[in-house]
């Protein structure tokens, strides 16, 4: 069965989407740690990260780039956390989480609730 992110990329469940190219979709997660939280992932569908050949690996981190800059131009975010981490959706991400202290990248702490205007005007914001 299609992961979750395979079925979003699809446009069979809906996403606040950033960016895309013929490799890669970047969208809102919907549970942040903070606004501008978002989840890059490659649409071949592979699980582990580390599993993706290399070529696909390098330009996922080229495509993260982009995203993180436009996050940090948007938030004004000391630095974007890169993180890989997580067995919840076994569909290879990466989250760019907007950092400006060591604590803002805590995953154990209460997500931010965020109604659908917040979602859509950060997603359109960060599509720029
Ligand atoms: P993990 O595998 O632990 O990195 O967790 C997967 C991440 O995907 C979590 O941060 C979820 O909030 C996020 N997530 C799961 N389903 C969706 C969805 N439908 N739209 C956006 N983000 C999602």
């Amino acid at each position: 069965m299609a992961s979750i992110f395979s079925r979003i990329i699809a446009g069979e469940i809906p996403s606040y989407k950033v960016a895309e190219d013929d490799r890669f979709y970047a969208f809102l997660d919907i549970n942040p740690l903070a606004k501008g939280h978002t989840l890059v992932v490659p649409k071949k569908e592979v699980d582990y990260l580390y599993d993706l050949d290399d070529e696909t690996l390098a330009g996922m981190i080229l495509f993260a780039k982009k995203i993180a800059a436009r996050i940090r131009r948007e938030t004004g975010c000391k630095k974007v956390a890169t993180v890989v981490l997580g067995l919840e959706v076994p569909h290879a991400h990466i989250h760019l989480i907007p950092m400006n202290d060591e604590n803002d990248v805590d995953f154990h702490k209460e997500k931010l609730s965020l109604t659908p205007e917040e979602f859509n005007e950060i997603a359109e914001k960060l599509s720029r």
